[in-house]
């Protein structure tokens, strides 16, 4: 039988994930990261996951949108470059990802047929590491031929809905739910961190790994968003894809429940998650 574990905060410690920088560094020893998202309507998730993204401690941030998305993101995030694609409304050109040293994809991106045309182009050039969320979720579930393109060790994170369209059908309890996604975790030799209360991350080798932190006041739109972007800083920072879906989830709970402290959990907005980042 397949060991669980819990993601114990004593457990964390053991990543050894410094929260101190040494005095020479500079920005370029934090990586870069590009994040792709966004479409008319849609840029504030993708502002959510850049900031989060930044929070986390990276070196560089580049995020490309739609051309719509351009002055929104400029303006409220003047800490990261823009990459606006020539569409308006929603992305379609796979960027250059030479030189990023990890990448996310998904939080607000649409489903239009252009983006899964730049998500298929996308997919065999990878080769950093990479996080696949909400409608990047959508378009894989939609086009399934593209699931056996994921990068080995790549990061999903679906909430429960996109977990049963990647998987093409709904479960039948709890049982069923855990044993599907050890089973897609490591037929698709990735990493799955299947969201909601006591997030499920699985590993390519069926090892669960369940979150301690976290509150239902996180049940709120943007939240995913927040977590995509501290687990593709993570990634751009080095620290290996396994380690970077566990603690990633787990400060992102962390910051969830001392942002609830402070706002209660019924007047808690994913901003306020980002705001009480840091580890
Ligand atoms: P998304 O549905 O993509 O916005 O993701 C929601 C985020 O909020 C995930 O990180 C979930 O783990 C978190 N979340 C949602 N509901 C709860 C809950 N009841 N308890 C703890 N975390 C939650
Ligand atoms: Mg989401």
């Amino acid at each position: 039988a397949t060991p669980y574990f819990f993601s114990t905060a004593s457990f964390i410690n053991d990543f050894k994930i410094s929260n101190r920088r040494k005095k020479y560094a500079h920005k370029g020893s934090f990586g870069h990261a590009l994040l792709i998202g966004g479409s008319y309507g849609k840029i504030g998730a993708i502002v959510l996951s850049s900031k989060a993204c930044l929070r986390s401690g990276v070196g560089l941030l580049t995020v490309q949108t739609p051309r719509c998305g351009y002055d929104i993101l400029q303006t409220s995030l003047p800490e990261a470059m823009a990459l606006p694609d020539w569409h308006w409304m929603v992305n379609t050109t796979v960027p250059n990802i030479d030189g990023y040293s990890a990448v996310g994809i998904g939080p607000g991106l649409g489903k239009d047929p252009l983006t899964l045309q730049l998500l298929r182009e996308l997919l065999p050039k990878l080769t950093q590491p990479t996080v696949f969320d909400a409608d990047a979720l959508n378009l894989l579930s939609e086009h399934r031929e593209l699931l056996t393109l994921l990068p080995p060790n790549s990061i999903l994170t679906p909430h429960p809905k996109e977990f049963q369209r990647l998987l093409g059908r709904p479960w039948q309890d709890d049982f069923d739910k855990l044993s599907l996604l050890q089973t897609f975790a490591q037929q698709h030799q990735v990493i799955v961190c299947l969201k909601g209360a006591h997030t499920a991350v699985a590993l390519p080798n069926g090892t669960l790994y369940f979150n301690s932190t976290g509150n239902p006041g996180m049940a709120t739109g943007g939240s995913g968003d927040v977590l995509t972007g501290i687990i593709t800083g993570l990634l751009t920072q080095g620290i290996p894809p396994h380690q970077a879906a566990i603690f990633g989830v787990y400060q992102h709970g962390a910051a969830g429940d001392r942002a609830a402290q402070k706002c209660t959990q019924p007047g808690l907005i994913a901003s306020d998650i980002i705001n009480e980042m840091g580890w």
